[in-house]
């Protein structure tokens, strides 16, 4: 029996499915299976509405579907097809910029110090706290357009630059009000335990009790988040700090991912593993004991290398350790307004290459099928298969090794979101 489709990608020069092929069963992909990318050269993919319905050698895909009448069909010959990007650690909704701090920082201060001295992320706060609702949205949606154009097309989103009641369910709300003006899929994030606001400096205690019984009841009473998330750190949250917010958030069905051990060892990769973290992110100092407790856990390691490289630390998270330890890695741009202000997940594939030293296979893994898992999400996108949301991206490269390798522009030509054409010819179109 054909099947019926609307859309037809068609006679890629190699079409990357990510489809398991039998390497894993439908988790995150671990060690060598990174590597499989389920190439099929001259591939095609078809779809009926938001769903992939036909994948495969493009002359058996045309003998399987009937094209509807009015069908949208793409020749994608000599380019490279792959599932729509999944960045999985974004702080996008937010008023204001910090480009001072790169003076700053390039006289030498830390982050650190920037945040101590009212700095970082407590500016976004000020910045945030003062712009109404509608202006936090008219932003976000801007940088979504910028996001699709480079291949995004699931993105999480975090909380975070509220952090008082009002001003957190403020963020959320304009978090929820995303989709009904745009066709990025959005996983939203309370990040409620983003810094200690002004309001409680010295009392950090109490402002964990704030998130803890007004916050994240308000939170998940109105549904605003699918995640609770913190940043443990020396100096903004302890360990058992975290554990309490997190542990608060699991009891009113708010899954975990943690900000962990990023600038100062502090066993946060042994913390997401205890508390079953869906992921765990940054991770520049995790212990050896702490990767292979994540591996063991199924926590996944969500790696920001455009986060090290614009705080000039002058390393990266050990991918390479952790790939070795059996974790499952994913990337993510860490978007934010102070230490990573890019919103290209392709910046962040050149970083994983040339920083991290992370083949393009597994690099490519890492900002699809893996991102996916880190946001629950490894069951709709990340992947090219039969069942799945039509989120494909076509690049104007030839081969999947040139997608970390092009530096410092846009090869993505062509964006479907749901079975919609989106961007063509790089450029964002209706709907
Ligand atoms: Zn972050």
């Amino acid at each position: 029996m054909r099947i019926r489709a609307n859309l037809l990608v068609e006679n890629a020069n190699e079409l990357l499915t990510l489809a398991d092929g039998g390497v894993v069963s439908g988790g995150p992909r671990t060690g060598q299976a990174m590597r499989e990318l389920g190439v099929v050269e001259g591939g095609s993919v078809a779809a009926l509405a938001d769903r992939i319905v036909a994948v495969g050698r493009a002359d058996e895909v045309r003998a399987r579907v009937d094209l509807v009448p009015d069908a949208h069909i793409i020749n994608a010959t000599g380019k490279v097809v792959l599932p729509g990007l999944v960045d999985p650690h974004t702080h996008l909704v937010f008023a204001g910029s910090r480009e001072h701090e790169f003076i700053q920082r390039a006289e030498g201060r830390s982050y650190m110090d920037i945040l101590a001295s009212g700095g970082g992320i407590l500016s976004t706060v000020r910045a945030t706290r003062a712009a109404p609702a509608s202006e936090l949205v008219d932003l976000a949606l801007r940088r979504l357009d910028v996001m699709l154009c480079h291949g995004t097309t699931t993105v999480e989103i975090k909380s975070g630059y509220g952090l008082s009641v009002d001003e957190e369910l403020k963020c959320l709300r304009a978090i929820r009000e995303l989709p009904a003006h745009h066709p990025m899929d959005i996983v939203a994030t309370f990040l409620g335990a983003h810094a200690v606001p002004p309001e409680y400096r010295g009392d950090p205690d109490g402002y964990v009790f704030c998130v803890i019984e007004e916050m994240i009841p308000r939170v998940t009473e109105e549904g605003l988040a699918e995640f609770c998330d913190a940043f443990c750190e020396d100096g903004v949250f302890s360990i058992d700090q975290s554990r309490r917010i997190l542990e608060a958030g699991k009891a009113f069905g708010l899954a975990a991912r943690l900000h962990a051990d990023e600038i100062t060892p502090m066993g946060g990769a042994e913390l997401a593993a205890e508390i079953e973290a869906v992921s765990a992110d940054h991770l520049l100092c995790a212990s050896s004991q702490g990767m292979r407790r994540m591996a063991e856990a199924g926590v996944v390691t969500t790696l920001l290398p455009a986060t090290s490289f614009t705080l000039m630390v002058g390393r990266y998270a050990d991918a390479r350790a952790f790939i070795d330890a059996g974790c499952a890695v994913a990337l993510a741009t860490d978007f934010n307004p102070g230490t990573s202000p890019t919103l290209s997940m392709q910046f962040v594939m050149n970083l994983a290459a040339l920083g991290m030293r992370l083949h393009p296979a597994e690099i490519i893994c890492a900002c699809t099928i893996n991102a996916a898992h880190a946001i629950g999400r490894g069951h709709e996108v990340g992947s090219l298969e039969v069942g799945k949301l039509a989120d494909i991206v076509i690049a104007e490269v030839d081969t999947h090794l040139k997608l970390p390798y092009q530096l410092g522009t846009n090869i993505v030509d062509t964006v479907i979101k749901r079975g919609q054409l989106v961007v063509s010819g790089g450029r964002r179109i209706a709907p």
